[in-house]
């Protein structure tokens, strides 16, 4: 099935334009494109031979070796099989995550006495914002 540029871009992007199977680094230009390492395709995650339907929760961007090998494959299965159990983050979530987890680390300045609070909230940041830059749900 044929996409619009709008709809690739958001399929691409939930992933911040890794494949969702391997996580190598897609090439948005090279959709469809089978010629190359970082071509991609769109992926149902439920295929549509099982049901799997068209809509955003469904689709991920896949490099083409991953898309094709998967075939009626459940996501997971194909994940675990490259070490993960999730998509990669998009890069929305991925500061999302680390300002959330940035303002906790921050928290602990709280429980700190008071001459070491500014140096705890200060460390308490740092920490937070690369745990949550990184972090990734189960
Ligand atoms: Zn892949």
């Amino acid at each position: 099935m044929a996409y619009d540029v709008k709809f690739c871009e958001r399929i691409f992007s939930k992933t911040n334009g890794r494949c969702h199977l391997c996580r190598c680094q897609l090439n948005f230009n090279k959709y469809g494109k089978s010629d190359t390492k970082d071509s991609w395709e769109v992926e149902h995650s439920v295929p549509r031979a099982k049901g799997g339907t068209d809509h955003l929760n469904n689709l991920y961007a896949s490099c083409i070796p991953c898309n094709r090998s998967k075939g009626s494959a459940s996501t997971r299965a194909a994940r675990a099989k490259n070490g993960f159990k999730c998509a990669p983050l998009s890069k929305k979530r991925k500061v999302s995550n680390a300002l959330t987890w940035g303002a906790v680390g921050s928290l602990a300045a709280f429980f700190a006495p008071p001459p070491l609070r500014i140096a705890v909230a200060l460390i308490g940041m740092v920490a937070g914002v690369t745990i949550g830059h990184e972090v990734e749900p189960d």
